[in-house]
C-alpha cells in the first residue's frame, strides 16, 4: 500500500522519466555525466568533511555555555556557518574562492595546489576526495547501470567518503551522518533494492550488537578501546544497506586492511605501535568493496 503510494506520486514519476532519458543517452555520455556529477558531489563532500566537525563543536560549546548560564562566546566564525554558507575560502588567509578557483579537481591542477592569494599549499586531500567521488560514481554506473539503484549506491559511497575523511581528521563518526545513513539503507531496501527488508533490518541490529560485543570483550580482557560507538553505528548502517550476511566479510576486510596499513605505517616509522588507527575508513572500504564486488567468500562456503 505504502509502496503503491510511493510510486504513484508526481516526484517518483518525474524521477523515473529522468532515469529513462538518462538511460537513452550513449554510454560514453552517461559515464562523462556520472564522473562530472561525482566530482561536483566530491567538492561538496570536502565542505561537509571540513565544516561538520566545526558545526558540531560549536553546537556542543553553545550547549555547555547555556547550561552554565554564561553568555555565548565569540568563536571567530560567522553567525551563519553551515555546509551552504558562507562560500568556500582559503583555510590559511580566508581568501573567498572565485568560481574558477572552485572547480573540482581542475582548479587544484590550475592553481598548482596553492592558494591564489597567499600561496599557502592546499591539502592534497581535497582533489583526492573529488577524484575518489568521481570514480565511485563511474563504478556505480558500471555496476548497476543507468538506474535509481546506481544513484542509491553512489549516495552510500559518497556518505562513506565524507565519514572516512571526518574520522581520519577528528576520530569521530558523527551521529548526524551514521544515523540517517542507517535509515536510508532501510528505506532503500524497502523495495528489496540491494537485499530484502528482512535482511536489512537484521543487518542493522547484528551490525551494532556485533561490534558492541567485540568492544566490550577487548575492554574487559585488555582494558583497551579499539573503537568507538560511531563504529557500531556505521556497521549497523552498512548492515541496513547490504544485509546481515555481508557483515562478516565487511568486518574481515576492515580488520585485515586496517592491520596491514597499521603495521606498514609502524614499520615505516610513521606511527607508534600503541597508536590506534580510526576504524571507520576501513569499515567504509569493506562496505564499498562488498557493494561493488559482492560476497565471493560467502559463496565459497556455500552461501
Ligand atoms: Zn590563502
Amino acid at each position: 500500500m505504502v509502496y503503491a503510494l510511493l510510486i504513484s506520486d508526481p516526484f517518483s514519476r518525474a524521477a523515473s522519466s529522468v532515469s529513462i532519458a538518462f538511460a537513452s543517452l550513449p554510454t560514453t555520455w552517461q559515464y562523462a555525466f556520472a564522473i562530472v556529477f561525482g566530482l561536483v558531489i566530491g567538492s561538496f563532500l570536502n565542505v561537509v568533511a571540513h565544516r561538520l566537525p566545526v558545526m558540531l563543536e560549536r553546537a556542543w560549546r553553545l550547549e555547555m555555555t547555556e547550561a552554565a548560564g554564561e553568555p555565548p562566546k565569540d568563536d571567530g566564525l560567522p553567525a551563519r556557518y553551515n555546509v551552504c554558507v558562507p562560500g568556500s575560502a582559503c583555510t590559511h588567509c580566508g581568501h573567498v574562492l572565485r568560481a574558477w578557483e572552485n572547480i573540482p579537481l581542475l582548479s587544484y591542477l590550475w592553481l598548482r595546489g596553492r592558494c591564489s592569494a597567499c600561496h599557502a599549499p592546499i591539502s592534497i586531500r581535497y582533489p583526492l576526495i573529488e577524484l575518489a567521488s568521481g570514480l565511485l560514481a563511474a563504478l556505480a554506473l558500471a555496476n548497476f547501470g543507468a538506474s535509481g539503484t546506481a544513484l542509491a549506491a553512489f549516495g552510500l559511497c559518497a556518505t562513506l567518503l565524507a565519514m572516512s575523511a571526518i574520522d581520519i581528521q577528528t576520530r569521530l563518526l558523527p551521529d548526524s551522518l551514521t544515523l540517517p545513513l542507517l535509515w536510508a539503507g532501510l528505506i532503500v531496501n524497502f523495495a528489496d533494492t540491494f537485499v530484502s527488508l528482512r535482511s536489512a533490518v537484521a543487518g542493522a541490529i547484528v551490525g551494532y550488537v556485533f561490534l558492541w560485543c567485540v568492544y566490550w570483550l577487548f575492554r574487559l580482557a585488555r582494558g583497551v578501546e579499539g573503537m568507538g560507538y560511531g563504529d557500531f553505528k556505521l556497521l549497523a548502517a552498512l548492515g541496513a544497506w547490504l544485509g546481515w550476511a555481508a557483515l562478516p566479510q565487511i568486518v574481515l576486510i576492515a580488520a585485515v586492511t586496517g592491520a596491514v596499513i597499521g603495521l606498514t605505517a609502524t614499520w615505516l616509522g610513521r606511527m607508534r605501535f600503541e597508536e590506534a588507527l580510526p576504524f571507520g575508513p576501513f569499515l567504509a572500504a569493506g562496505g564499498a568493496a562488498t557493494l561493488f564486488f559482492g560476497m565471493p567468500f560467502f559463496h565459497l562456503f556455500g552461501g
